[in-house]
């Protein structure tokens, strides 16, 4: 049994079909990057899992459990924790207050204190900004809090919406180190991604999604090495 599964989803927006057909599954302790072009559908494959669409057909398991109608608040306290697109961050709140907000459900002091030690830990840069408004971080930060924040609900499964959009390289390279070093912790990621190299560098397993289907998949490193992806994908003959 997989933390994860899709089995054959669609999703509309109305009457435009965004997803069709769509089976993936996500093994505990695995980095999975879904890869795919502008529209591919890849947002949308992440709504869907964390509860802020609903597929049309098809179903998602959680740890075998049927989640498909279980509301995105739920999903958080189950274990589903994301670091949606654009980030999405409180901007009128301190990065502590930020951080905070992603302990939504949570009880225990202790374990939360925790976890807030293993965000600054993760991210310095966080824990010398902790009472700097949210807004006047800039992207790099923000993306940082971003992920912090959703690490906060202590998730099974961490979904990563385009960390790296935005970013100059210096910050690029250190989120992606930083999500490496999270999932050697111990927490499994599905991750989304336009800089197909990274994402396929740092992964276990990949899918490639197109117009909505999954047209590949195989272990990350295998389809970098794929001159047809790498042809599509990273922009290079
Ligand atoms: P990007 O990298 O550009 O964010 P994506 O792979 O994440 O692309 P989605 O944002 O999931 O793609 O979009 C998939 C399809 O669904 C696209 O054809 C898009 O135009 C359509 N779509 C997305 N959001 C909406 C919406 N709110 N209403 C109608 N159609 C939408």
């Amino acid at each position: 049994m997989s933390l994860l599964e899709l089995h054959n989803v669609d999703v509309h927006y109305g009457r435009i079909q965004a997803i069709n057909g769509l089976s993936l599954t996500v093994d505990e302790g695995e980095i999975v990057s879904l890869i795919g072009a502008n529209g591919a559908g890849k947002t949308t494959t992440m709504k869907t899992i964390s509860g802020l669409l609903t597929p049309s057909a098809g179903q998602i398991l959680f740890e075998g459990e049927d989640i498909t109608a279980m509301p995105a608040h739920t999903r958080v306290t189950r274990g589903i924790s994301q670091a949606p697109e654009g980030r999405g961050i409180f901007p009128g709140m301190t990065v502590a207050e930020n951080l905070d907000m992603g302990t939504y459900g949570r009880k225990e002091r202790k374990g939360i204190d925790d976890d807030l030690d293993r965000v600054y830990t993760l991210f310095p840069r966080l824990k010398e900004r902790e009472k700097q408004l949210g807004g006047t971080m800039s992207g790099g930060e923000q993306q940082m809090l971003a992920i912090g924040r959703a690490l906060m609900a202590k998730p099974r499964v961490l979904l990563l919406d385009e960390p790296s959009m935005g970013l100059a390289p210096q910050f690029i390279r250190q989120i992606f180190a930083i999500i490496t070093e999270i999932n050697a912790q111990g927490t499994t990621i599905l991750l989304v991604e336009q800089n197909a190299k990274q994402a396929l560098s740092r992964a276990h397993r990949a899918y490639v999604l197109e117009t909505g289907q999954v047209t590949r998949t195989g272990v990350g490193r295998d389809l970098l090495a794929d001159k047809s992806i790498i042809e599509a994908y990273l922009g290079v003959a």
